[in-house]
């Protein structure tokens, strides 16, 4: 929610509730109003809110069905719901939590009430949006996880399939990390790592493109709508990349400074192939890097 006032999206079909709304909740909030289920769907999904007043007796699709659909739809399942409705019997209250809503609030609007109802429901959305974040991001380097790199590869795949687009993984591993342990210390293997993945990071130049802590060591990137040459040139870039930032690493090898080598699988999807087929070429093609004397690509 940052700087911006929470944006909340009022749906009652009778203009003066939302007049009233409107008053409750003064210029706290930004508020944005929409007059039926149907327009309120719309507009949460064209531009989500943080929270949703929805009143429940509406001609057309009443506020309980508004509120199963904008429970279904991925953009908008996640947005805190508050019925508001003139109905006041505990079977209503009942049947509105049980629908998904987090709140029922009675009509006539008690404003000192509604405002604490909402701050108190922005807050925990908020909470929440923090913890489904940091459930997708690596602690230690701050970049994507496997979670969150498994379910972009499923994605991507399902998109390229449609689109009959070639995807590809560069499956990357630091040279001799254990050597750089072992001299350097733990300490400086993780600062190593964060250095790493923000070098990987910073290359990663389409919006799709992402880069994932594997494991300990080991990175995955992944390419869509990029087929193998591309990922070979990428992958070259990026270890030449990680190769420049001259991280001493005296044990491991020749060059003397931390190296990477990478295996590179690019396919088109189809139907009968899986993500995780690729994932285990690239992973092959890892290992053959490595046999054939490292910081190098295959
Ligand atoms: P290779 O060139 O064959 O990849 O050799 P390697 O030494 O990099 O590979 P190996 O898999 O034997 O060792 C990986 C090491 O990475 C061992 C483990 O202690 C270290 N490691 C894994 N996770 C972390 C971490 O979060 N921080 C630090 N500092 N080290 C880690
Ligand atoms: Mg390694
Ligand atoms: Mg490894």
């Amino acid at each position: 929610m940052n700087d911006r006032l929470p944006k909340i999206l009022a749906i009652d079909d009778t203009p003066a509730n939302l007049l009233t709304l409107c008053k409750a909740l003064g210029d706290e909030f930004d508020l944005q109003i929409a007059t039926s289920g149907a327009s309120g769907l719309a507009q949460a999904i064209e531009s989500p809110p943080d929270l949703i007043l929805l009143d429940v007796m509406m001609p057309d699709m009443d506020g309980y069905e508004t509120c199963r659909r904008l429970l279904d739809c991925p953009m908008t399942r996640d947005i805190p719901i508050i019925f508001i409705t003139a109905q006041n019997s505990t079977e209503d209250e009942a049947l509105g939590l049980e629908t998904g809503a987090v709140d029922f609030i009675s009509k006539p609007v008690n404003p000192p009430v509604l405002r604490a109802r909402v701050h108190t429901h922005l807050a925990l959305k908020q909470m929440a949006d923090q913890l489904r974040s940091m459930a997708l991001v690596d602690g230690l380097t701050g970049i994507a996880n496997r979670q969150r790199l498994d379910e972009a590869l499923e994605s991507a795949w399902r998109a390229c399939l449609r689109s009959g687009s070639p995807l590809a993984l560069a499956m990357i591993d630091i040279d001799h990390f254990k050597c750089m342990n072992d001299t350097y210390g733990h300490q400086a293997g993780d600062t190593c790592l964060m250095a790493v993945a923000s070098t990987l990071k910073a290359l990663m130049g389409r919006p799709h493109d992402l880069v994932a802590r594997y494991g300990g060591e080991e990175f995955l990137c992944l390419f869509p709508s990029t087929d193998r040459v591309g990922a070979q040139a990428k992958a070259e870039e990026l270890r030449q990349a990680v190769q420049a930032l001259r991280i001493p690493n005296e044990g491991a090898n020749a060059a003397l400074v931390v190296t990477v080598s990478i295996g590179v699988a690019a396919t088109t999807p189809t139907a009968e192939m899986t993500p995780y087929q690729l994932l285990a070429i690239a992973d092959r093609q890892l290992y053959e890097a490595k046999r054939t004397g490292r910081n190098r690509i295959c």
